[in-house]
């Protein structure tokens, strides 16, 4: 069997006992370490670990200070953590459609929400391909709005030479399927040092020094262990995405004839990490997602249906006072045909090659 994620953390075990000797496990040098090398790592002045990406989020929602009665605008093409994050911040949710280009929330369906009560935006970089953020960053900057990036699926992706979580907040993810891995964790980033101050001082219970309370914090601190496990990923940033380009375009090369389904794109000037490659089920095609999942099973290749409904389309979010939901057909559409197929760094020209040719088996 294909699987559809691969973990291989065998370069940490060094580290990884260094802290368990040391004593120190909780948030200590290790952490510092791994901020210090993801900031540099992507070109940003502060780096701020926490937790999870879901708190990275929360941690970044909660310093922007929303009154009630404010919004945020997002993605309704995400996994849930973002808006998990949005509601549990207090905010009142609105979705923007997405592009059928990047699968990323565009400026122009961004534009039109906005108003009054407006005052965060929280683009997502879905797969690992950053949101059009030459468009969407003026928006914030002229409506004098926060700009929250969900980059928990795009560690080291680019515009131009711009990296995702450097346009504003940057919330990166840890977790286990993530390119990077700590096990569970979260990376903040932020050009703003006022910003990386108060994000410091809440992650530790609101505590700059011991037992004197600036704010009401809370405890998003990561432990020197996870930190341990995810700094040699750090410096492998590069060659870790560079593998997954190539298994993508491979992929796409031998692909794009078939006629059943669109493969996914690489925007001009944007450096894609491929978090995910999603393929579109096209209206003709002979067999539903479902079963096209089921059948990719059956010939060894595991699949995964990233995700399945837009991500407010359950009773407790529509059912809930603060989100605001519209007709979002790009967004349905995409969510209703889109199959990610392997694309990590561990596969061979072998299993690229089933990969391809279970597809063709499955539609053809
Ligand atoms: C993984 C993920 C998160 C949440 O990160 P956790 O570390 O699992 O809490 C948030 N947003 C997106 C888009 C993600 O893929």
């Amino acid at each position: 069997m294909i699987p559809i994620t691969k973990v291989d953390v065998s370069d940490s075990e060094d580290l990884v006992i260094e802290v368990l000797r040391s004593g120190n496990l909780a948030q200590g040098p290790m952490v510092a370490r791994l901020e210090k090398e993801f900031a540099e790592a992507i070109h940003v002045r502060n780096c701020v670990a926490v937790n999870n990406g879901t708190t990275a989020l929360m941690a970044a929602l909660e310093v922007c200070d929303l009154k009630p009665g404010d919004e945020v605008i997002t993605s309704p093409f995400t996994f849930v953590a973002t808006l998990n994050a949005a509601v549990k911040a207090g905010a009142i949710v609105r979705f923007a459609d997405i592009s059928e280009k990047d699968f990323n929330i565009s400026a122009d369906s961004i534009a039109k929400l906005i108003n009054d009560r407006t005052a965060v935006l929280m683009p997502v970089h879905l797969y690992g391909q950053c949101a059009d953020m030459d468009e969407i960053l003026p928006l914030a900057t002229n409506n004098n709005l926060a700009l929250i990036e969900d980059a928990a699926q795009a560690h080291g992706a680019k515009i131009g030479n711009r990296f995702a979580g450097t346009f504003g907040t940057g919330c990166f993810s840890l977790y286990a399927t993530k390119n990077i891995t700590s096990a569970e964790g979260g990376l903040i980033t932020t050009n703003d040092d006022g910003l990386a101050e108060r994000l410091r001082v809440l992650r530790n219970q609101g505590m700059r020094d011991r037992y004197q309370y600036e704010m009401v914090g809370n405890n998003y601190r990561l432990t020197d262990i996870h930190a341990a496990i995810a700094i040699p990923q750090v410096s492998k940033i590069q060659e870790i995405a560079s593998k997954r380009q190539k298994n993508a375009q491979y992929l796409s090369k031998h692909l794009s004839s078939c006629k059943f389904i669109s493969t996914p794109a690489q925007v001009e000037g944007r450096t894609h990490v491929w978090h995910q490659y999603t393929i579109v089920l096209n209206n003709d095609s002979p067999v539903d997602r479902d079963e096209f999942i089921l059948r990719m099973k059956g010939a060894g290749v595991f699949c995964g249906a990233y995700y399945p409904r837009l991500v407010f389309d359950y009773s407790c979010f529509l059912d809930h006072p603060n989100v605001i939901t519209e007709d979002l057909p790009v967004a349905r559409h995409i969510s209703s045909n889109c199959v990610s197929l392997p694309v990590h760094q561990y596969l061979s020209t072998s299993e690229l090659d089933k990969i391809i040719e279970s597809t063709f088996t499955v539609l053809c």
